[in-house]
């Protein structure tokens, strides 16, 4: 498709190259090149890398994800965007044969039972013998199947979501450390239908969860036994003799061999390095002296675009943009963000307890303790250290702003004296490395998807800017990537005059 009549090159200025703004980078450069567009594109990013919360290093030969270290394979947008990269060989599931997840209640870890699906019991058996909820909880759990479905359409919390189908010992095992956890976000402030609007639909489709749950598994059983049947039958696409190409990895949880960072390096390869300026902090977008806009850094330059991607945290973008509307930078401003914190540590494996098995264990609020979780990362991936070594993931309870001040020692410290205490791993770690995410993860709470509809009707006043990044209407990688190019896209059509159709 060509573009609009008299439209033939625009500048594009992307603020924030985290996963967001490099995914929306990239979107506009290849649909640029798609609708015969000269696109003029540049990424300002503040930090001196691009990645944003994505950091993979190198330590002795190991392999350590400093902030996400995987995406769930089930929303298709990151590995397909994986696969357009050329990186689809790279894509690896997690080491199934050691699944298992352990929950801290009263200071002692308990397995989560088998068929355990976020929330959700879906076999009978492992729930009825579990050791981890006691038989009050369960009979509650079970009362799922015949409670009455609510009706009123309006949002709650998670928390209240959660109280109302399946009852209190399951908000304070599963919910808040297990589903409130993936979002580091408190389950009493949380909104059900943003964070998981799945769980709102299966209630609304089937009422119970529990029913909603095992008719979903038996479709997604059927469809991927046809999928594979359609995949033999098909003659391989290389020719007689050709190797076929790779299929997915099927696990729930999908990452890349060398880690997430290469996406990113990836990302910006193909973006083109000249279009990325890193140690560019944005301070102010303002109108442009006859049309377009001017965006300003701290160090005093000024960037003229046509169009401009905010791909920056939603309180950053409310700083740049209050000059143009006070109304926009409120509402960007009023959503919530949590710090985090990941410690990885390294021990020699002849030292290390060699009973942990599983990918890791989450930990309660009530259980008082500095940790949220452990991921036993060397148990869940393959390939992340030489076979000496353990690896342990620790995240740092950070929402209340616990580890501010904290030095990256001092949380090292933290993990360890907390994994000695809980797991009793009594050796000293090899080494450490800790990262701290101050203000990184935006919380969906009551009502966000109203200020968002909100914010967006505000925007669409200025032509030429738009959202994009894990703020809005999707948090995790896979949203990230999927809203970002949408956005992208979005962005093109707005210059060019071009409509949806
Ligand atoms: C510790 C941690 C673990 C996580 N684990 C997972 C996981 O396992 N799986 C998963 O799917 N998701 C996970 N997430 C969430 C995931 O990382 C995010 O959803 C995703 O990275 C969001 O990308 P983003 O580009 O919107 O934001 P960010 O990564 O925050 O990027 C925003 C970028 O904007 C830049 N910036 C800020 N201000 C300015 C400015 N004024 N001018 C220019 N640039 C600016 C920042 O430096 C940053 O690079 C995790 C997040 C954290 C913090």
């Amino acid at each position: 498709m060509n573009a609009a009549p008299g439209v033939k090159s625009v500048k594009i200025a992307v603020v924030g190259g985290g996963v967001g703004g490099m995914a929306a980078a990239y979107e506009l450069k290849s649909e640029a090149s798609r609708r015969g567009l000269e696109l003029d594109l540049t990424v300002l990013e503040s930090r001196d890398r691009i990645g944003g919360s994505v950091v993979t290093e190198r330590v002795d030969g190991c392999l350590v994800e400093g902030g996400p270290d995987c995406f769930v394979s089930e929303k298709p947008w990151a590995m397909e965007l994986v696969e357009e990269l050329g990186l689809g060989d790279q894509l690896v599931g997690t080491n199934d044969a050691r699944r298992g997840t352990y929950v801290l209640w009263r200071g002692r870890p308990h397995p989560l039972p088998d068929g355990l699906i976020l929330l959700v019991p879906t076999r009978i058996m492992p729930f009825v013998t579990a050791r981890l909820f006691t038989w009050r909880g369960k009979f509650r759990m079970a009362l799922d199947l015949v409670l009455p479905r609510k009706s009123d359409g309006e949002d709650e919390t998670l928390g209240d979501f959660i109280r109302r189908r399946l009852g209190g010992e399951a908000l304070d095992k599963l919910g808040e450390p297990l589903v409130a956890g993936i979002h580091s976000g408190d389950p009493e402030t949380m909104s059900i239908r943003a964070t998981f609007p799945r769980f709102v639909d299966m209630e609304r489709e089937d009422r119970s969860l529990i029913v909603a749950m095992l008719k979903r598994m038996k479709a997604a059983r059927a469809a991927r036994a046809a999928a594979e049947q359609t995949q033999a039958a098909a003659p391989s696409p290389g020719g007689e003799g050709q190797p076929a190409p790779r299929r997915r990895p099927r696990s729930m949880f999908v990452t890349l061999d060398e880690g997430l960072g290469l996406v990113m390096s990836e990302l910006r390869r193909q973006v083109g390095d000249e279009s990325v300026r890193t140690g560019t902090r944005v301070t102010r977008v303002a109108a442009g002296p006859v049309s377009g806009w001017d965006v300003e850094t701290e160090a005093g330059e000024t960037f003229h675009a046509d169009g401009v991607l905010f791909a920056s945290p939603a309180y950053e973008t409310a700083a740049m943009v209050r000059r143009l509307s006070g109304t926009l930078a409120a509402e960007l401003e009023d959503i919530p963000y949590v710090s985090s914190a990941t410690v990885t540590l390294a021990y020699s494996a002849a030292t290390f307890p060699s009973r942990l098995t599983g990918f890791g264990l989450v930990v309660p609020k009530g259980e008082h303790r500095r940790v949220k979780a452990f991921t036993w990362v060397t148990s869940k991936f393959f390939g992340r250290a030489p076979e000496d070594v353990v690896l342990m993931r620790c995240f740092i309870r950070a929402t209340a702003g616990e580890t501010e001040g904290m030095t990256e020692a001092e949380m090292a410290a933290a993990a360890q004296d907390e994994l000695r205490d809980i797991l009793g791993v009594a050796a000293s770690p090899l080494w450490a490395r800790a990262y701290r995410w101050d203000r990184a993860m935006a919380q969906y709470v009551v009502g966000h998807l109203a200020r968002v509809d909100r914010i967006d009707e505000e925007l669409s006043a200025f032509r030429g800017l738009r959202l994009a990044g894990g703020a809005y209407r999707g948090t995790g990688i896979p949203d990230t990537v999927r809203y970002s190019r949408a956005q992208a896209r979005a962005l093109l059509d707005d210059l060019t005059g071009r409509t949806e159709g």
